[in-house]
């Protein structure tokens, strides 16, 4: 599962050149074949900075305008995640239309990796929602540009911890930025959705002395993560009603929008989850009116990729822990320069990776 923002709002694409959606996007391809049943579609926003990387997420969409959708924000987010972070990678997704629990099966993913492979290395994908590391080895099968291919094949492996300990870095930073320091033990901090990233931000949450509460719709989940880690569970759709420093949201996107915003009881969010914001310009402001220190998902989110982009060379598990480190420093440049320059976070780490693609593009 993840920041199935578009599957709660779905909308008709309508005409697509010159849509907001379809802004700058060098490529999209459709890809199909009736003997495995693939739709696929894969999206490439830009190869400015390098070839495009990013994930692969089998869903199962209500319309192919829904998946089409996904996958025009989805690579656009990726441009941006990699340009903040430095890394030399253009922005690139692909979503496979489907069930990935009916309809998934080796050779889909194998001629999948053929679409992948006629792109010649314009496009590299990787795991996201609804695919695993087993999927990744098949894709390998007709494709060299793939990463996220697990250990024992000399990758990277699974890059949830990597993603958890970026946001962490993040968290820290934001709380610099609220509180003057960035010591989070005593602290409040609500982690709503406690999966692969949700359980380990919990453990350096606990480690570092937060006072962590959980929130999740699976109940086994809690009780599991609460024990380990002897945390309080909250429960119930009213979760952000409950007192708290820091919200992280680890679950869906858009979890930031009209609604919630008002009921909002925290002075920090810092979280995984993809495309928080429901709008970004408009949760943006009214985030930065309610004085609540917004991270930048795509800023803080970035360990995974930074994990998987040091698959491309050759794989350094303490270089990527590095430069996820560095999240740190970045973020709280970003909170810096939002408030010199009057604009909102989100838009101020916008402008930031939006300008080194067009440095990029005049050299
Ligand atoms: P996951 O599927 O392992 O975990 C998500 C958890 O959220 C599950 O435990 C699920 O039960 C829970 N959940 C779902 N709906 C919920 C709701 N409405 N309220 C509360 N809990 C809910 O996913 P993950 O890999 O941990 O990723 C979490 C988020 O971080 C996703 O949005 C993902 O796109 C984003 N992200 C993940 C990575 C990564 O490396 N895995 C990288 C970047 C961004």
């Amino acid at each position: 599962m993840s920041d199935i923002s578009i599957l709660e709002s779905p909308t008709q694409l309508g005409p697509i050149f010159g849509s907001e959606a379809f802004k700058n996007h060098e490529q999209v391809v459709f890809c199909q074949d009736e003997e495995t049943g693939l739709k696929a579609i894969i999206g490439i926003h830009s190869t400015t900075l390098g070839p495009a990387l990013g994930g692969t997420r089998m869903w199962k969409y209500k319309s192919e305008s829904e998946a089409i959708r996904d996958v025009l924000r989805l690579s656009r987010g990726m441009t941006y995640k990699a340009s903040i972070s430095g890394l030399n990678l253009g922005g690139g997704k692909a979503v496979i239309i489907g069930d990935s629990r009916v309809d998934k099966t080796d050779a889909l993913m194998r001629k999948f990796g053929e679409f992948v492979n006629s792109l010649s290395g314009r496009y590299i994908t990787a795991e996201d929602v609804g695919i695993n590391t087993h999927d990744m080895e098949m894709v390998k099968l007709s494709t060299d540009h793939v990463t996220g291919i697990p250990q024992s094949m000399g990758g990277s492996g699974d890059p949830s911890p990597v993603t958890a300990y970026g946001v962490f870095m993040g968290m820290k930073a934001a709380t610099k930025y609220k509180w003057g320091t960035d010591e989070l033990a005593g602290k409040k901090v609500l982690v709503q959705g406690i999966g692969h990233v949700g359980e380990t931000l919990v453990k350096h949450l606990v480690e570092a002395g937060a006072d962590v509460l959980i929130n999740d719709i699976h109940e086994d989940r809690l009780l599991e993560v609460s024990e380990k880690f002897n945390a309080a569970i909250v429960r119930g759709h009213n979760i952000f009603a409950e007192e708290m420093d820091i919200y992280a949201p680890c679950a869906l996107g858009a979890t930031i929008n009209t609604e919630s915003i008002p009921q909002m009881n925290c002075s920090v969010i810092a979280g995984a989850a993809n495309n928080q914001l429901a709008n970004e310009l408009e949760h943006g402001r009214m985030l930065k009116e309610a004085g609540i220190v917004y991270a930048p998902d795509f800023l803080i989110n970035a360990g995974g990729l930074i994990n998987v982009y040091s698959e491309i060379a050759k794989y350094d598990r303490a270089e990527a822990l590095r430069r996820t480190e560095n999240i740190y420093h970045t973020t709280l440049d970003i909170l810096t320069r939002s408030e010199s320059e009057n604009m909102t976070t989100h838009q101020a780490a916008l402008a930031i990776a939006e300008e080194r693609v067009q440095k990029a593009k005049k050299a």
